[in-house]
């Protein structure tokens, strides 16, 4: 569309320009009035991580639910009349619906926290590129999107006065497929050709709120849509209205779908129209939140607004009281995982006002995005911009942290020692209710109490708590999740027509394939070089050696997503979909095509171990391992990122040396790590695993799994990580 590379794949994939450009949601279904608190819920996430919310929709027709991918409003729309009124008549049922209604009402109602300066009126405003809150709003990619859902569910249950901006993706991110020889295919779909959950945002005329930003020499609009998480509104722009060109209609089309100047104006819309779209709707926010430089031009438009209401001030004078406002989150360990763009590129793509209104030349302005200003060929980028222009700048773990004092001291003047390069570090963490598992979450519902959410918020109340908890029922519940993995694995790798080649994505029979009592290790990341997919069949022999082991051995679970241009990527998977002989490789590995959200959760829950392999320092935190601690997985992981922080020798396994050993090539690395990976798991956790007692439990492992519920759970989820922005960044 644009022109090079990513435009090829757009238009390969979606849908023409002309015809699709109509918005097509239905209005509330009429539902039977006992039900009609259905229609609220569905607009509100906050059904997602409430359990007897989500029933409320499954359980009126299980099937449907899950062909409707668990969305609330395209299942509503399409569910038979006659098990809505089945349901208006389950006495029982409604009971349930009453409880939860009463439930969500008393959230929705309580007030916002106050904290000075920050409260209702004056609220914290969260940027992002992306939001992972459910599969139904598909405008995530992976961790970066699914942290930012995160933050935004705890700053809901915590009750804090944030509101959040974003992109409404249209097309979103690619789904995955896999052909029969194992090559990775993409597909976009519209996300008007189904039902989301999502309003229009209107002014007090009923009209659309619309925001204009001059781009590429025209006015560009857009308007916006709110998605409820809970007491959090997001606001998600949309460039896709009637006054716009063609092109600009698809600015906010693909998330990471274009090229360089795609991203450039993406920004642009992300950053200064969303300070724009908040002006509009009279919001006066006391922190703005970068949540990673994609957002750094709003730092831009707040210094445009001061100068422009006090003539007399400099850009510097604007730049120190705007600066006060803002913080920043960077989340890449890397200089080339920031984004940079060619000076030329971006000027053709700001106004030349703009940079006139901030009292700069082209050169003072492109100077803020580069480390070095004395460099006229060095690219902008988003970072140094957004390190410059805010208070506070941190990194997402301790190792980040430190990795980006040294990344970005050149910034700072030449005598800076880098302990003194201002950037902090907050550890992410995951959110518990939409992680835990419905088994544990009864489980600690019984033996911790129906105050368990809050006890979950005292370290070390919640590491007692669950101490307490019997061997047993930690096992028993680990048991059942994997039972569920299990099958969900058997359903999604069913294929009724297979390739010739024999891969392990697709079976025709399924019904052996895994087996509950065999040693289950999870592995599902994006497929990237220094995520190291190939270190576990670095040395394939010793590898099939544990898995086809008579009494004690391994089954592997894959899934993970290439980028579309990413050749090699696409290569690495398919070489290891393919590995074919005479093993029980066939039965006891597979891959899972299009990890999301929902795989993500299956998996987690149901993994025994959860393996990580990334190249040190590569890994800024992680997540996903978080979200397996709290399911009594564990974790078996490169010392990097946070599981640095969160290994103690006993809750799970360390893979390699803390520090990379000086002076040794990549390959060497790769090869010290890949012979700690396998005799880690020889020695320690296949023996640990299958080890069982008089009473035929392995009460070794089951203490390591007590271990890692009882010292991970809190350290690492999203309450403590908002809790922690809230007490060290905003309110300084
Ligand atoms: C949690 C999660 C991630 C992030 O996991 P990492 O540990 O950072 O690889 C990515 N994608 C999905 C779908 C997730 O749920």
């Amino acid at each position: 569309m644009l022109n090079n590379d990513g435009d090829i794949m757009q238009n390969a994939v979606s849908p023409a320009l002309s015809e699709n450009l109509i918005e097509s949601f239905s209005p509330d279904r009429s539902l039977p009035e006992e039900l009609s608190f259905l229609n609220t819920l569905s607009q509100n996430f906050y059904w997602s991580w409430n359990e007897s919310c989500e029933r409320l929709f499954a359980d009126i027709e299980p099937g449907l639910w899950d062909r409707t991918e668990q969305n609330p409003r395209l299942f509503l729309r399409d569910v038979a009349e006659r098990r809505l009124w089945e349901k208006a008549a389950d006495r029982r049922y409604l009971k349930r619906l009453h409880r939860a209604q009463a439930e969500f009402e008393n959230y929705m109602l309580a007030e916002r926290k106050e904290f000075g300066e920050t409260n209702a009126s004056r609220p914290i405003a969260y940027f992002c590129a992306e939001y992972g809150v459910h599969n139904s709003l598909p405008i995530y990619s992976g961790g970066l999107g699914i942290l930012a859902g995160d933050h935004l569910k705890s700053a809901s249950d915590l009750n804090l006065p944030l509101i959040a901006v974003g992109l409404m993706y249209r097309f979103g991110y690619f789904r995955q497929s896999i052909t029969h020889d194992g090559w990775q295919e993409e597909k976009y779909t519209d996300s008007f050709d189904t039902e989301r959950a999502l309003t229009p945002v209107l002014n007090a005329d009923g009209d659309r709120v619309k925001i204009g930003v001059r781009i590429r020499g025209r006015e560009v609009f857009a308007q916006a849509w709110l998605a409820k998480v809970g007491r959090v509104s997001l606001y998600l722009l949309d460039t896709n209205v009637s006054e716009n060109d063609a092109v600009d209609r698809y600015i906010t089309g693909h998330l990471y779908g274009g090229d360089s100047e795609t991203r450039i104006v993406q920004e642009e819309i992300l950053g200064i129209g969303g300070v724009r779209l908040l002006r509009k709707l009279n919001i006066e926010p006391s922190v703005f939140h970068l949540n990673e430089g994609h957002s750094a031009f709003l730092t831009l438009e707040l210094a445009r607004e001061h100068i422009a209401s006090n003539p007399e001030a400099s850009f510097l004078d604007a730049i120190a009281s705007i600066s006060e406002k803002c913080v920043f989150t960077t989340h890449t360990p890397v200089e080339a995982g920031n984004d940079t763009f060619d000076p030329d590129v971006l000027l053709s793509c700001l106004s030349e006002e703009f940079i006139n209104d901030l009292k700069l030349d082209s050169k003072t302005f492109l100077d803020l995005g580069r480390t070095n200003p004395e460099d006229d060929k060095e690219w902008f980028g988003m970072t140094p911009l957004a390190i410059r222009l805010t208070r506070s700048a941190n990194g997402v773990s301790k190792k980040h942290g430190e990795v980006s004092r040294k990344l970005w001291r050149k910034m700072f003047p030449e005598e800076t020692p880098v302990e003194s390069v201002p950037i902090t570090s907050i550890t992410n963490g995951v959110h518990a209710l939409t992680w835990i598992s419905p088994i544990f979450k009864e489980v600690f519902q019984r033996h911790i109490g129906d105050d368990w959410e809050t006890i979950l918020r005292e370290n070390k109340l919640w590491s007692e708590a669950v101490g307490a908890i019997p061997d047993e029922e930690i096992w028993n519940a680990h048991l059942l999740a994997k039972r569920l993995l299990i099958a969900f694995i058997r359903e999604r790798t069913q294929e009724s027509h297979t390739g010739d080649e024999h891969t392990i994505n697709e079976h025709k029979r399924t019904s052996t394939l895994f087996d509950p009592n065999v040693l289950t290790i999870g592995f599902a990341r994006r497929i990237a070089a220094y995520k190291r997919w190939n270190l576990i069949i670095s040395d394939l022999d010793r590898l099939l050696k544990m898995v086809d082991h008579p009494d004690r051995p391994v089954q592997f679970v894959f899934a993970g997503k290439a980028h579309p241009q990413d050749r090699k990527a696409k290569n690495i998977l398919q070489h290891l979909l393919r590995i074919d002989n005479d093993s029980n490789w066939q039965k006891r590995a597979v891959f899972i095509a299009d990890y999301d959200q929902e795989i993500a959760r299956h998996l987690v829950q149901g993994v025994d171990v959860w393996m990580n392999v990334p190249r040190r320092p590569l890994e800024a935190s992680g997540t996903s391992g978080q979200k397996v601690a709290m399911n009594g997985g564990l974790n078996f992981s490169i010392l990097d990122g946070w599981w640095i922080e969160g290994y103690n020798g006993k809750n799970g396994f360390a893979i390699g040396p803390r520090e990379d050993p000086e002076n040794l090539s990549v390959e060497e690395l790769d090869d010290l790590d890949a012979e700690s990976l396998y005799s880690v798991l020889e020695n320690e956790i296949i023996p640990r695993y299958y080890d069982l007692d008089e009473n035929g439990l392995p009460a070794g492992w089951i203490a390591s799994m007590k271990d890692s519920l009882a010292t991970l759970t809190h350290s690492f989820g999203s309450d403590r990580m908002v809790e922690d922005y809230l007490h060290k960044i905003y309110l300084k």
